[in-house]
């Protein structure tokens, strides 16, 4: 097969709000910027429900369609964007080199991509617990019954009971999106407080179908591969004991992981994986190299956030090729003279 090279002013790695904002931003500072699509096309917001607190929809708009906006809007002022699994990366000399490969389980090389500046917005994924019972088929029950989205999975749970693990805002959105579908949906916090806002929380909390289940670990899914999840083992850590707890889903919602394992040799980051940018700005340790979205924000990671992060990404790259532009011409000039 042959290889396919691409040289680029922008390269921003990732669709989500913070990546298609830059790649608009970038597109309308006629800076042809490429956007690489990730495993996750339009990120987290694609997997998502009814999105009430993006501002300019005064009724709201669901996720999806508001990643297509964000696509369009991008694509309208020339942003190119690829799909291809990105493998390795090169940001010892401009411009950074990226090993693009057809998907992940390829060994080959399909595309190489030079950038001068980059952005990294490769957002989050969902956690897992790390119990028995919750690997994807065929080694534990994930993805036959167990699953971290009720927008994509909630369907599959018509007139049956699911649980939800975690008291975030994620799992109080979860668990009333579920109630649409389920017969009965329980909550199952470690704690016997939520930490999700006020707000969500007294949505799920009035749904007559949520009940809540306090100072409760799950410790293992149980089922079969034929029947799906049948039970949860629950260990209610005030008493001390446990318990069984039939149930026909479950659904885990306890937070997100960056995705910047891509990155870890070349970038400074905190200890959980967020890429640090410096101050006020989008710049990480690496000159030409920009951050934004949950890549680099482990507190606000709201999607009107990283849209302003991706923002001020792409203004940081504009800024950045200017400097260099001139200071090259500076040398040139001086070189002649
Ligand atoms: P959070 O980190 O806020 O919450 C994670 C929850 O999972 C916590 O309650 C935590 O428990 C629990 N948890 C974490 N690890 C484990 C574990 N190993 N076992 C059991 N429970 C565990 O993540 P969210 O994804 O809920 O929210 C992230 C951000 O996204 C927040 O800022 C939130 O406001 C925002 N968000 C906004 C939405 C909206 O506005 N529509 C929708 C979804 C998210 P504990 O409390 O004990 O630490």
């Amino acid at each position: 097969m042959s290889q396919k090279e691409i040289h680029k002013k922008v390269v921003i790695l990732g669709s989500g709000p913070a990546g298609l904002t830059a790649a608009i931003y970038a597109a309308r500072a006629q800076l042809d910027p490429l956007v690489v699509d990730g495993p996750q096309p339009g990120g987290q917001l694609t997997i998502t429900t009814d999105v009430e607190n993006y501002p300019g929809f005064a009724d709201g708009i669901m996720g999806p369609a508001l990643m297509e906006e964000f696509r369009g809007q991008a694509e309208r002022f020339g942003t190119e964007i690829i799909q291809t699994w990105i493998d390795s990366v090169d940001l010892s000399e401009r411009p950074f080199t990226l090993y693009g490969k057809e998907n992940q389980d390829t060994e080959e090389i399909s595309t190489i991509i030079k950038a001068d500046t980059l952005i990294i917005s490769t957002g989050a994924s969902a956690k897992w617990l790390g119990i028995p019972g919750e690997d994807p088929v065929p080694n534990g029950l994930g993805g036959n019954g167990v699953s971290a989205c009720a927008t994509c999975d909630g369907f599959f749970f018509r007139d049956v009971p699911v649980v939800v693990i975690g008291g975030g805002d994620t799992a109080m959105e979860e668990a009333t999106f579920l109630t649409r579908f389920a017969s009965k949906v329980t909550i199952i916090h470690r704690r016997d407080e939520f930490r999700a806002s006020a707000i969500m929380q007294e949505r799920a909390l009035k749904n007559p179908k949520i009940e809540v289940l306090w100072n409760t670990e799950v410790k293992e899914i149980l089922g079969t591969q034929e029947k799906g999840v049948t039970a949860v083992k629950i260990f209610n850590n005030e008493t001390g004991e446990e318990s069984e707890m039939a149930t026909s889903g479950v659904f885990v919602a306890i937070g997100h992981q960056p995705n910047t394992q891509l990155f870890e040799d070349w970038l400074e980051m905190d200890d959980v994986g967020y890429i640090r940018t410096e101050g006020s700005s989008m710049k990480t340790n690496i000159e030409g190299v920009f951050a934004s979205g949950d890549a680099q924000d482990s507190y606000y990671r709201q999607a009107v956030t990283a849209a302003g992060t991706g923002c001020m990404a792409a203004i940081d790259a504009e800024r950045f090729l200017a400097e260099n532009e001139s200071e090259e011409s500076a040398d040139a000039a001086s070189g002649e003279g």
